[in-house]
């Protein structure tokens, strides 16, 4: 190995399990994470320092001033220009290893989309912050044959589970198949009933919470890439930083599981109709794929009907009081300040079009 690599890792090759000629499978190797929030953020710092040779970056947020709390990778002056996430991880990411190669993508992973976006990758990262993004993970995972590692924080409490097609538990037989067993003590382990009420919308989070996860995920996401597998997945890992619980529970796989035996891809197979979600306290997400945007020309276009355009390049937003309304150039919107789906469509056919 060059010396000046050597030397920038040698601390992570003095450890016995990765070595020289682990360091340099390392940095052969590749990931793509979907989701770069609190746990996106931290494991993507982690892997690029530690020389993953590539990093691919799917996210379709912007950097609000309420994620620095959290979101190891941005600054301020993010927030203050509403940078999209991917391009403010990968510009940080860049300055801190120049030697690997990072690729910010602004997309919103969907049915549609996600094996264009995944494939070519031997490990795939969850940094997302809903379930019905990760059972799509799972089922392309499982699909594409490639392992994936599911992660979760919300509030003190964080859970992971590394999965391996064909070998452990995936994420329908942790969460589909009822809870794991040896399990009644404290939150679910796989997150689910807390997962499906509380978010970090609702309760909050905290970012320590948020870095220990993402430091599993890490360590997992190394042995992944170095073919360590012997102590890789089967195991759903959770942590309160809180109270200092911590649970290894080894999850079995389920004979009868609808994803990685009988193989019925449900969510990858998906509606192909526009989507309306729920994001934070209050806004609604218009997911509206492959309708490329002229933002330039529609901000001008705007300009006289609406308040407090702003366009960089990436998105616009304007204000139509009480509302706020972000658009994407693949078409995608957020609209703030209601939770009515019927508003938000309704706001979005009357300034982008239908
Ligand atoms: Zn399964």
């Amino acid at each position: 190995m060059d010396p000046k690599l050597y030397e920038r890792y040698s601390r992570q090759i003095l450890f016995a399990e990765i070595g020289e000629a682990g360091q340099q499978r390392l940095l052969e190797s590749s990931a793509v994470l979907v989701g770069c929030g609190a746990l996106g953020t931290a494991l993507a710092n982690l892997l690029v320092r530690a020389g993953v040779g590539r990093l691919r970056i799917v996210d379709r947020d912007f950097v609000e001033p309420s994620n620095l709390q959290r979101q190891t990778l941005f600054e301020e002056s993010d927030a203050q220009e509403a940078l999209p996430k991917a391009v403010a991880a990968e510009r940080r990411l860049r300055a801190i290893n120049s030697g690997v190669v990072v690729e910010g993508l602004v997309a919103d992973l969907g049915p549609k989309n996600a094996e264009e976006l995944l494939r070519g990758f031997p490990l795939i990262l969850d940094g997302t912050d809903n379930f019905e993004t990760r059972f799509l993970l799972n089922d392309a995972a499982i699909h594409l044959n490639v392992p994936w590692i599911y992660a979760a924080v919300v509030a003190s409490y964080g859970v992971t589970l590394t999965v391996r097609p064909g070998q452990t538990a995936c994420l329908a037989c942790a969460l589909e198949s009822g809870a794991p067993s040896g399990n009644d003590d404290g939150p679910s382990a796989a997150g689910a009933p807390a997962g499906a009420e509380d978010t970090c919308d609702t309760v909050g989070v905290l970012g320590a919470a948020a870095g220990v996860i993402a430091s599993i995920e890490a360590a997992e996401a190394i042995k992944l890439l170095l073919s360590k597998t012997d102590s890789a997945g089967g195991r759903l890992v959770s942590f309160d930083v809180w109270s200092g619980r911590f649970q290894s529970v080894r999850v079995a796989r389920n004979p009868d599981c609808r994803a990685c035996v009988h193989r019925d891809f449900r969510y990858l197979e998906g509606d192909a109709q526009p989507r309306l979600t729920m994001c934070g306290r209050d806004s609604v997400q218009i997911h509206e794929r492959r309708r490329q945007l002229d933002l330039a020309a529609l901000g001008r276009r705007l300009t006289p009907t609406v308040a407090e355009v702003r366009e960089n390049g990436f998105l616009l937003r304007f204000r139509v009081p009480p509302y706020e309304m972000t658009v994407f150039a693949d078409g995608r919107a957020i609209i703030k300040g209601t939770r009515d789906t019927s508003v938000a469509r309704s706001l979005y056919a009357r300034y982008i079009g239908t």
